[in-house]
């Protein structure tokens, strides 16, 4: 079987788009969280993400936007953007996300969006903060998002081993275990602004990493139309 994982949509439907045509026919779509926020088509993304066959677990936007989060605890443009996106979605969108879990287990991975102490807050973005998360999961292997860059960690006998994955960079789920994140689709903050994917096939039990460029300009307009902060727009362009 093939599947494809995504997260960080951010409510970027260009972006969306491009890399569900990219990775082709997949049996099943992984979303890691954060499927709305900062982007402008939030509830079109939800209803996209819902016509797949697909596992989705809640990031700390979709919590924001529902509620069940104080966007005190974010940056001034991000709290705008939550507060616009809280008063943009359907009711249909609303329960939707009120319905996701914070964690799923899908063999050979758990799913969460920051990190597994800590699914909500948590950004893994070294490996001594990785090394206290690898006792937090039993499966083989833990998918998380929240970083919007790419990132694979292993635990090797000598310790965690980390690196930043580039576009068909692969890794065999299985000798060691993995912590992968496969960047964000909708704000990439890699300094490549292109939408960032991965696939895994369990036949052969290998994650694969993949980049792909979309309309930047068109979420652009949009953002524009819908009053989000400039800084927000621009930052798509440089993917930070
Ligand atoms: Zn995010």
């Amino acid at each position: 079987m093939r599947y494809g994982i995504v997260a960080d949509v951010h409510a970027n439907l260009a972006a969306f788009e491009a890399v569900l045509n990219d990775m082709g026919h997949v049996d099943a779509l992984w979303c890691l969280g954060d499927l709305v926020g900062y982007g402008p088509d939030p509830n079109e993304c939800i209803e996209l993400l819902r016509r797949q066959n697909h596992l989705c677990i809640l990031g700390n936007h979709d919590m924001a936007a529902v509620g069940l989060l104080d966007t005190e605890e974010f940056n001034p443009h991000a709290a705008f953007a939550a507060d616009w996106t809280a008063a943009t979605l359907t009711e249909r969108s609303r329960n939707y996300l009120l319905g996701l879990p914070d964690r799923l287990v899908a063999e050979p991975f758990t799913f969460v969006h920051g990190s597994p102490r800590s699914p909500a807050w948590e950004y893994i973005t070294s490996e001594d903060r990785a090394a206290p998360n690898f006792q937090q999961f039993d499966t083989p292997a833990c998918l998380v998002g929240h970083t919007h860059v790419p990132v694979l960690f292993t635990l090797e006998d000598s310790g965690v081993q980390g690196r930043v994955p580039g576009p068909g960079d692969r890794v065999e789920i299985g000798p060691h275990p993995v912590i992968a994140n496969p960047g964000g689709v909708g704000q990439p903050r890699d300094g490549d602004p292109r939408a960032a994917y991965a696939l895994y096939d369990s036949d052969t039990r290998i994650l694969g990493w993949q980049r792909v460029d979309y309309p930047i300009q068109l979420t652009q307009q949009r953002m524009k139309q819908s009053g989000l902060p400039q800084r927000l727009i621009d930052r798509l362009t440089f993917g930070w």
